[in-house]
């Protein structure tokens, strides 16, 4: 029989560090060949005849996609303004790193004026519910919110009972109508709109967090380890009962309507939270039906997929389902052990990255509904490879075709950061399920976040940055304001 999927969707081209990755793998990870690290994983590759490039030269094999700044229309003439200023300071390394070293001393209204609105969904509720429309108008049917308060280098000024508090009221006045909204109105069927996602910054949640996350497992810091659980899993349990109560209207959807989502912080501090995450699997996440929580791995970390088998292991053993972000890494430029933490090089995050994702949708499309251990993956990048082997695994590959499963997949990339792979996913390869990451708050209170986010437009290689967006951001402007 002919797929009509396949005659609809434009076919990908998978880039040659990712035609070398074996299409199904084993169910386990603990004994999958995508666990282990590059070297292991190209030394078994090679035993199996598969193609490999030298990770020196998959940078000049991989070829750029031409730039296309397409996007750019959705925007106002004021966003397109911060668009101008981004690419501008972006067009040079040293004008980047300068921006950075003054950014500290950039007076607020300047960042607000400048390039809050373009990262940032707003300073309150009413200001999130617009971004929330606006995004839906550019077929962005949902969100990760999350209340941005940067508290744990020495910001003890929060107030965790009022990041609970306001939490809540971003879920139950933010996400949840947004959800159903897009359920009745976006024409889509009942699995192709996103969850709404809320994510939580575990250094949110209590005072002093870095020495109680990195002390977790100390007598003198378990009141205040076991207080940090309690707050999050109040926030984890408003989002269990909507799903409950959603999914008595909508049965037949495979998903979860909200999902709450460990954010990951600095190395450090990450044993605190994994222990917060398995904590909040085990409560929340029952077998046989979708999940309500999300933990997340950084897969720069050289331990990271000895991490994904632990995770999936534990679930096994203790009965509970995993949800799982997977991300690349954002702390790559404050990590003290960097040497000793994260992978030696790009292209070995890059490998390590898209191997773990590969294993993910393999494990959920290898079931039609809730019987996998891992239960739903967001595919957290900007990286236009890894956005291409995920939409082609997900609703390409002999397994997604008719697979209802593929509904716990979602791609989802930074407000502000890879428009432009936002909207090819959207327009070319049809993508339903695809999020923004949208944080808000108080602008003082963002400032850190604002600040990783300039840090990042000078990682890889961007063709869709500097100069180029410049230009397509100054044409966009006149075509607007001449039209
Ligand atoms: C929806 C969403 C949620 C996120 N949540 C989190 C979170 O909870 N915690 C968190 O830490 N990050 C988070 N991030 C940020 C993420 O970790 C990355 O920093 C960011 O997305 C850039 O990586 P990329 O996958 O887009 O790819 P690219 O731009 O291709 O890769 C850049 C990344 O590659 C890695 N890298 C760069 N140079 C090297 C090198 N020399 N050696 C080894 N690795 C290198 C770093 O991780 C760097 O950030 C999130 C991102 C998104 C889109």
């Amino acid at each position: 029989m002919i797929n009509p999927l396949r005659q609809t969707r434009v076919p990908l081209r998978l880039p040659l560090r990712l035609q070398a990755l074996p299409l199904r793998q084993a169910r386990a990870f603990h004994s999958s060949p995508n666990k282990n690290n590059l070297a292991r994983v190209t030394s078994e590759s090679q035993q199996t005849q598969q193609p490999q490039v030298p990770a020196q030269e998959l940078q000049k094999a991989l070829p750029l996609t031409p730039p296309s700044f397409a996007h750019l229309k959705d925007f106002s003439v004021g966003e397109l303004f911060s668009f101008m200023t981004i690419g501008a300071v972006a067009s040079h390394k040293s004008l980047l790193n300068l921006a950075i070293k003054a950014f500290p001393f950039v007076p607020m209204p300047l960042i607000k004026a400048l390039v809050y609105n373009i990262y940032c969904g707003g300073e309150n509720i009413e200001e999130v519910k617009q971004t929330g429309a606006r995004l839906a108008d550019r077929g962005i049917n949902n969100m990760m919110l999350s209340l941005t308060i940067e508290a744990c280098n020495g910001n003890d000024n929060i107030d965790p009972d009022f990041i609970v508090q306001q939490t809540q009221h971003s879920v139950d006045e933010i996400l949840i109508p947004h959800t159903i909204s897009m359920l009745e109105t976006s024409g889509k069927d009942v699995n192709s709109v996103p969850p709404g996602y809320v994510a939580l910054k575990p250094t949110g949640f209590v005072k002093n967090a870095a020495a109680v996350l990195k002390n977790f497992d100390q007598p003198e810091y378990k009141a205040e380890f076991e207080d940090l659980v309690s707050k999050v899993s109040a926030i984890c349990q408003t989002i269990y009962d909507s799903n409950q109560r959603l999914a008595q209207l909508y049965p037949s959807r495979v998903a979860p309507f909200a999902v709450g989502v460990i954010d990951a912080e600095k190395h450090e501090l990450q044993e605190g939270v994994y222990e917060l995450q398995r904590r909040l699997y085990q409560q929340f996440n029952k077998l046989d039906a979708p999940v309500s929580v999300v933990g997340t791995l950084q897969m720069y970390l050289s331990e990271s997929s000895d991490l994904l088998a632990k995770e999936e292991k534990l679930a096994n053993e203790n009965n509970y389902r995993l949800g799982l972000k997977l991300v690349r890494g954002a702390y790559i430029h404050s990590e003290k052990d960097r040497a000793t933490v994260i992978h030696k090089t790009k292209e070995d995050t890059d490998m390590n990255y898209d191997q773990g994702i590969s294993y993910c949708i393999d494990s959920i499309l290898a079931h039609q509904g809730n019987e996998s251990t891992i239960g739903h993956l967001v595919v957290a990048s900007h990286n236009a490879e890894s956005m291409k082997l995920a939409t082609q695994k997900t609703y390409q590959s002999e397994f997604s075709i008719g697979n209802k499963n593929k509904a716990n997949i979602c791609l989802g990339q930074l407000l502000g950061m890879a428009d432009s792979v936002t909207h090819d996913l959207i327009s070319n390869d049809k993508v339903d399920n695809i999020i923004k990451y949208v944080p808000w708050g108080p602008p003082k209170e963002t400032k850190e976040y604002l600040l990783r986010r300039l840090e990042e437009n000078g990682d890889a290689v961007k063709n869709d940055n500097g100069i180029p967006l410049v230009k397509a951001a100054i044409l966009t402007m006149f075509r607007k304001i001449f039209a």
